[in-house]
């Protein structure tokens, strides 16, 4: 699942690549829209909206496409070879004088009035990345059912919108919970919103989610991804299990020692580990 910042990287490179100009060629290849003609349309603008793009077309038309687990759009200039997978992938093509967008294994491809935005976009809480961030609304979701466990909350789209399940376990991190405490108990949700927003807009420029400020491979996070390895900040080993009921669960990594809250037992859960104890001293 991408996160808001890889998202909002890719609307403003189709944003760059094809706002102000008149399409040329357009095809959409899902059975609804297939005789849908674009050409001629002018694109007013490519945006985010939590992990939805959204295409402005003249005319009040949207194309709403959301990326899921891998779809991507990519643009190639005229005449250079699409590269980004094979042709029966190609979901939607946006040509134009200087260059295509071409959309590659996209899950919902929908063309809908502009002014009909709000019902694909409308459930959503306040997004971290956008014009209307409100971080007070968002706390106030966030908390609005406070028996759910923190890593769901910060996943769940109608709170806030734009996270996905890198940034939901670094955050778990540096509030210091696991990813099973109670939303209701985070000591600060309000810094944690905060957070939340800063790790995106930091990242909203480049590739790689980075949480912990080092971009050298291996250093980019606090805990995601590193199972077994040295916390950074204790050098406990990292744990990983699985947080929620499948099919809907997903993977968590949490230092046992920095984050306090509710776990499964961590020597049952990782069998042959070892070295997962808290450090002398505490
Ligand atoms: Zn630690």
């Amino acid at each position: 699942m991408p996160e808001g910042d890889s998202v909002y990287r890719v609307a403003a490179h189709l944003h760059e690549a094809l706002a102000g100009q008149a399409l040329t060629s357009a095809d959409l290849r899902v059975p609804a829209h297939a005789t849908a003609d674009l050409t001629g349309r002018r694109v007013l603008e490519v945006a985010p909206r939590g992990k939805h793009l959204l295409t402005r077309f003249e005319g009040g038309l949207t194309l709403h496409t959301h990326l899921r687990m891998d779809g991507r759009w990519e643009v190639y200039r005229p005449g250079e070879r699409w590269t980004g997978g094979p042709d029966r992938q190609i979901r939607a093509v946006l040509g134009t004088d200087r260059g295509t967008a071409v959309g590659y294994r996209l899950p919902v491809v929908e063309l809908l009035r502009t002014a009909d935005e709000r019902r694909i976009v409308g459930h959503l809480g306040p997004d971290l990345l956008g014009p209307d961030w409100d971080p007070v609304e968002a706390v106030r979701r966030l908390l609005a059912r406070p028996g759910r466990p923190v890593v769901e909350a910060l996943l769940d789209q109608r709170n806030l919108a734009g996270i996905g399940n890198v940034y939901a376990n670094e955050l778990c991190f540096v509030a210091g919970v696991t990813p099973w405490t109670e939303v209701g108990e985070l000591p600060h949700p309000d810094r944690l919103v905060e957070r939340a927003r800063q790790m995106l807009e930091a990242n909203k420029l480049r590739p790689g989610h980075i949480t912990t400020g080092d971009t050298r491979p291996g250093y980019q996070h606090w805990v995601y991804g590193r199972a077994g390895r040295p916390c950074p900040r204790c050098v406990t080993p990292v744990v990983a299990g699985r947080q929620g009921a499948p099919p809907r669960d997903r993977a968590v990594f949490w230092c046992p020692y920095c984050q306090r809250g509710p776990a499964p037992d961590v020597t049952t859960a990782r069998p042959g580990r070892g070295g997962a104890g808290r450090p002398p001293g505490r």
